[in-house]
Order: C-alpha cells, then sequence, then structure tokens
C-alpha cells in the first residue's frame, strides 16, 4: 500500500492482516515504486495524492515497464474529481474505491481482483462468459447457441476486451492493442467497430449486454466470467 494517511494505513493493514494478507505500507511515492521495483507484491493498493510522486504517476510508471505491467493496481480515491480522472486517464487501475470505504468492500475488490489474475484469460483460448463462447483456436463465436459471424479484426476486438473483463481501455489503448503500432486509423474507428460488434453478439445493441460504453473514458467487457461473484 502506498498511502500517506496513518488512520487509512492502520485501517487497512488491520484488516488485511485479519484476513490472512501481508501488508507492506509506505508513505511516499518515492519509496513505495523503490520497494515495487525491489519485491513486487500480489497487489497494490495506491493513493492519490502523496507528499512526492503522485498514484498517477506510480500506476503509469507500472504499466511502462515490462516486469510490472500486469502487476493488480487499486486506487484509494478521495470523493470527487479524481474519480473522472481514474476513469478518463490513460492508466490502466484495476478498480479503485472511493473514501471513505468500507473495509470489507476493499477486502471484496482485493479477493476480486486476485481472483481474475490468478486465471489470467489472456492466455485462455476459450472463453465462456453469460451465454457467449469465444474459441481463438478457430475464431469461432458463438452467442446464445447461435454462431455468429465476425471479421478477424471484430474477433480479436472481442477476444481483447472479453480476457480482461471490467478494466476500462481508451479507444487508444484498443488501438495500440488490438489493431497494432502501424495503423492508419483514427479512435473513430473503435466506434464504428464496436457499433457492429454489438450489432452482431448483443441482444439488443442499444442496451449492451456486454460491451458497455464508459463515458469520457472508452469501453469495457462487463459480463463476469463464471465463479467472478464480485459484480
Ligand atoms: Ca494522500
Amino acid at each position: 500500500m502506498i498511502e500517506d494517511e496513518k488512520d487509512i494505513v492502520e485501517l487497512v493493514r488491520y484488516n488485511f492482516r485479519k484476513e490472512g494478507f501481508d501488508v507492506a505500507s509506505f508513505a511516499s511515492g518515492r519509496e513505495g515504486l523503490e520497494e515495487l521495483h525491489r519485491s513486487p507484491p500480489d497487489l497494490v493498493l495506491l493513493d492519490i495524492m502523496l507528499p512526492d510522486v503522485d498514484g498517477f504517476e506510480i500506476c503509469k510508471r507500472l504499466r511502462a515497464e515490462e516486469k510490472l505491467r500486469s502487476l493488480p493496481v487499486i486506487f484509494l480515491t478521495a470523493k470527487g474529481e479524481e474519480l473522472d480522472r481514474i476513469l478518463g486517464l490513460e492508466i490502466g487501475a484495476d478498480d479503485y474505491v472511493v473514501k471513505p470505504f468500507s473495509p470489507r468492500e476493499l477486502v471484496a475488490r482485493v479477493k476480486a481482483v486476485l481472483r481474475r489474475q490468478a486465471r489470467p484469460a489472456e492466455k485462455r483460448e476459450v472463453i465462456d462468459v453469460q451465454g457467449l463462447h469465444l474459441d481463438a483456436r478457430t475464431q469461432e463465436v458463438t452467442v446464445r447457441g447461435e454462431t455468429i459471424d465476425l471479421s478477424t479484426l471484430e474477433f480479436k476486438l472481442l477476444h481483447f476486451l472479453a480476457s480482461h473483463p471490467r478494466r476500462i481501455f481508451s479507444r487508444e489503448r484498443l488501438l495500440d492493442d488490438v489493431w497494432g503500432r502501424d495503423r492508419f486509423v483514427t479512435p473513430r474507428t473503435v466506434d464504428v467497430h464496436i457499433r457492429r460488434l454489438r450489432e452482431k453478439i448483443e441482444a439488443q445493441a442499444d442496451k449492451p449486454q456486454y460491451i458497455q460504453t464508459v463515458r469520457g473514458a472508452g469501453y469495457r467487457f462487463t459480463a463476469e466470467a463464471e465463479g467472478d461473484d464480485d459484480s
């Protein structure tokens, strides 16, 4: 945990230890970053307003490093404007909790993120989520038992989103990860493909069950994989 408010550190430490977690805490961004490099934990709880390097910057640095890129991050944020920044920024947090939070809720969120991490869908060839079946080996997709015809790009986009349930991706990020670096397309292209995907997989394209628009931020896959009961 990187957090400079002592009361919160104590609250989190007490509640997580009770649940069998080891908690190490650092009151400054610089110290926290050093420790993350020295000995990466299973997950980071990250405050935003810190005395030196702020939480956004820390998260950005983690995401830029091969070794720490997939380290789960949950932001602990004060009420108000920070929420917009978390959703709007290109920072790749796994979740966030608004202060004051209930320790039980935070423990539940941490467990949920760790569960998802333990079963990285990214490497899974077959994904089954709430009536949607994807097979990366054959690019076959069925929705509610019906086979759906997707282009290679549509399949890639859907597979990428479904591999990271609940995580919000900006259009830019999707262009990088799905279209690749050598692309001559604009963020609008993402919207067009999302619309086509929805027409093919959603029962009602205007009330999407799978791909949700997060206003001002991008898109996320909302249906939970089996066993994830944390929504
Ligand atoms: Ca703070």
